[in-house]
């Protein structure tokens, strides 16, 4: 059935060899593997849970964590939550997850509650914000840090883990060796004053990365967390593509409903598309102009390319995609499938969307 992701789950096998290469060979870094990009597909997980390379799992979703803690764990891989915990979910964190981020006493407090009943001792990593301003205690505060970490040193069923730091999510701070030395600081000050060893110092996500080929990863930090850099190859701080690592491992499929030549420019007044935006149109004539049955609720349209390089996106609305094949060198009938190589935000929709389904190469 259409549309379909094809998921080549030897080529991802192949970007996890690359990034496990550089960051546990070359970083002498831990390797945790977030499988959030690809909505922790089962197969994906499979293939994760059985690699050698990889040491944690994680997932910003316990939901998500919960399809595969089991086999994370009897492979021995530790399970991650990302997103920093709700309360209402506390009880599911503790059973399913076996380290979690966090920057909220309340929460911890929780979660050390929870985990009691259960008779286990939770791990969590303290957040530190070091500029991107997502989440964790700003760095600056260190009378915060200090309070946070004597309170959770308190708590009876809580191991503080370590402490990480995220960036290039929500403020676009690239990673260097001065902001992460920051962070190293921060653990090395925290086990000075309390007379602690922390297990990890977690220095970030695929856009931390390229430090290491530069030689600029600094000294203490010990663990990434890479999505992007391992489903898709991509170093996400400066958008190069990772030695060793290829970024067509999932390939959208969508098949042609419609294909008739029409003009390029709408007639009449134009007011605002489905999504209330005023869309801006090119007149290029009369073209070629094929609907696939996939749309605005199955994807992201401005994070797909087809592989047909002579196609073009013109636009789309929730279930429908119009693309101008007039140069292409195929000529394309109704029934064809066409296909897309997919970026971030292609790849978060289509593998979370209920209406795409899977296939694998393996
Ligand atoms: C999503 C996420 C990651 C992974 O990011 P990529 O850019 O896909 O490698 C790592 N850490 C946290 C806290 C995240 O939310």
């Amino acid at each position: 059935m259409y549309p379909r992701l094809v998921v080549d789950l030897n080529k991802l096998k192949g970007n996890l060899d690359a990034v496990a290469k550089i960051t546990k060979e070359e970083g002498n870094c831990s390797l945790m593997i977030v499988t959030k990009g690809l909505c922790a597909d089962p197969e994906m997980a499979a293939m994760v849970a059985s690699h050698p390379a990889v040491d944690f799992m994680a997932d910003s979703r316990v939901q998500n964590i919960k399809t595969y803690a089991e086999i994370a764990r009897q492979n021995g891989k530790k399970t991650v939550l990302l997103r920093i915990p709700m309360h209402a979910e506390v009880a599911d964190v503790v059973k399913y997850v076996d380290l979690s981020f966090n920057s909220e006493l309340s929460t911890i407090r929780l979660l050390n509650e929870e985990a009691g009943k259960l008779g286990i001792k939770h791990n969590i990593l303290l957040m530190i914000d070091l500029g991107d301003l997502r989440e964790g205690i700003f760095f600056q505060n260190e009378d915060l840090i200090f309070a946070a970490v004597e309170e959770i040193l308190g708590l009876e069923n809580i191991n503080l883990y370590g402490v990480g730091v995220n960036l290039t999510c929500y403020g676009a701070i690239i990673p260097k060796n001065d902001n992460l030395s920051q962070l190293v600081g921060v653990a090395r000050k925290i086990e000075e004053k309390f007379g602690i060893k922390l297990e990890m110092v977690s220095g970030g996500n695929s856009s931390s990365i390229y430090l290491i080929g530069k030689g600029e990863l600094p000294e203490g930090v010990n663990n990434l967390r890479l999505g992007e850099s391992f489903l898709l190859g991509n170093d996400t701080a400066y958008g190069e593509k990772l030695p060793g690592t290829v970024s067509d491992t999932l390939i959208l499929e969508a098949q042609i409903v419609e294909l008739k030549e029409k003009p390029s420019l709408p007639i009449g007044e134009v007011g605002v598309d489905a999504f209330g935006q005023k869309p801006y149109y090119e007149d290029r004539g009369i073209i070629k102009r094929a609907i696939i049955a996939i749309g605005k609720q199955d994807t992201d349209i401005d994070s797909m390319e087809p592989l047909d390089e002579k196609i073009d996106i013109l636009g789309g609305s929730s279930d429908h995609i119009i693309l101008d094949v007039t140069k292409s060198d195929k000529e394309y009938q109704v029934g064809d499938v066409v296909q897309f190589v997919l970026g971030y935000g292609g790849m978060l929709k289509t593998a979370t969307s209920a209406y795409v389904e899977k296939a694998y190469v393996r």
